[in-house]
């Protein structure tokens, strides 16, 4: 019996509960994983992906499986959309909904800040394909406004963005861009729905890496796009089934068991990261805290206002930040010191400056100088993850003091 989904409003509940219905068969409450490529048939089929993608049941898994749907329907319920299509990692998804969604001549406008991976195929592979990119400043909207031109196909934002933290104000954006005919996609990774929700805030797209808080446990890599139902079987047709990067149901069933705690989880990397981040406020060798949550932040109030949950990124200045780096290789007992972020451990890295700016970002001028004054030499990017602040601040003392 299909349940009624009017029961099931709060955010915690549909966590728990969206996509999932007990097995028909057996009764189990838990979601089977169904380990299978391919579906036995009981009609006459075209072999063609362009009939298969309006079919309700299961043909192949490229283009669908039971247990990737769920996860996608739990994630549609969670961000408030109709639709969702799951990649095999969150590249795949930026990598599938840009190139679906744009053709050589067509100009994007993207945050001059973000995840590296992006930063890497916005200003390396799509003009490769004759596209044209300019980042900007996107905690601007003017400058976002100043980058539009007639050929402009896509504005992407990633707030906060990766690694200083930095805000764009998504309704802004979705204003600025009403009666154009420019998509606005969000890269959703750090805020997670429990923190900010851009489809209800004028995006077109939403994307996340579930490698991150959304799986949370830092075993399963998978990407998502979440928007309308037509874009979605628009970039399903041609992002997941002809590229192909389609997540593998056993990582949809492990994301699919950690998204059922992301409410709770999120709550926890909130009030551990708002600890750390006092307690490294307060500490002298500590130069600059970046976390939305604290006041300082020069984007505070925007945080307040687009932010239900601080999240647990938050990046800090140090004098000489590559001897402290070698310093907690050696010595955190607690904390790891790895790349990635959103896990239950607690996860840090050292971001040098002039190398990101010179390699990822590929930023000069006044560009540069607006990244320096958020991450001075380099910045420590710090994942917050569920363990103890008290632990937490004490293993960073160890290694600052
Ligand atoms: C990690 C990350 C990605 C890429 O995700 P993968 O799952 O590692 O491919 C994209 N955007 C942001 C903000 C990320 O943190």
């Amino acid at each position: 019996m299909l349940k009624d989904q009017n029961a099931m409003k709060g955010l915690r509940t549909l966590a728990v509960h969206a996509g999932e219905e007990p097995d028909e068969i057996t009764g189990a409450s838990a979601p089977n994983i169904a380990m299978a490529t391919t579906f036995v048939q009981d009609e006459l089929l075209a072999f063609s992906a362009h009939g298969a993608a309006e079919k309700e049941s299961f043909i192949y898994t490229r283009w669908g499986n039971p247990t990737v749907q769920q996860l996608e329907t739990k994630l549609a319920a969670l961000e408030g959309g109709e639709a969702c299509l799951a990649f095999a990692s969150g590249m795949a998804a930026s990598a599938g909904l840009v190139l679906s969604l744009m053709k050589a001549g067509d100009h994007l406008v993207c945050s001059d800040t973000n995840y590296p991976g992006t930063a890497e195929l916005f200003r390396e592979t799509l003009p490769r394909f004759g596209m044209t990119v300019t980042p900007v400043d996107s905690s601007e909207v003017s400058a976002i406004e100043t980058a539009i031109r007639p050929e402009t196909r896509l504005v992407w934002l990633e707030t906060p963005a990766n690694p200083i933290l930095r805000l764009a104000d998504i309704e802004a954006t979705a204003d600025l861009l009403r009666g154009r005919d420019i998509a606005l996609a969000v890269d959703s990774t750090f805020a997670t729905p429990v923190a900010t929700r851009p489809l209800s805030l004028g995006a077109d797209y939403v994307v996340h890496s579930l490698t991150k808080y959304i799986g949370g446990h830092g075993d399963a890599l998978g990407g998502a796009v979440i928007g309308a139902r037509d874009a979605i079987a628009a970039l399903r047709l041609e992002a997941g089934i002809h590229h192909g990067g389609v997540l593998s149901p056993f990582n949809a069933w492990l994301i699919m068991r950690g998204m059922t705690t992301l409410p709770l989880r999120m709550k926890a990397h909130e009030e551990g990261a708002m600890a750390v981040a006092r307690f490294l406020e307060g500490h002298p060798k500590v130069k600059r805290v970046l976390y939305p949550g604290l006041e300082s932040h020069p984007q505070h109030q925007l945080a307040k206002r687009q932010m239900a949950n601080f999240s647990g990124m938050l990046a800090f200045q140090v004098e000489d930040g590559a001897a402290v780096a070698q310093r907690m290789m050696r010595d955190l007992q607690v904390i790891h010191y790895a790349v990635s972020l959103g896990h239950q451990r607690s996860l840090i890295y050292w971001l040098e400056t002039d190398e990101l700016l010179a390699s990822s970002f590929k930023l000069g001028g006044q560009a540069a100088e607006s990244y320096r004054a958020f991450a001075g030499e380099g910045i420590f990017r710090t994942s917050i993850g569920l363990e103890d602040s008290e632990d937490l601040c004490a293993d960073l003392a160890r290694c600052l003091d």
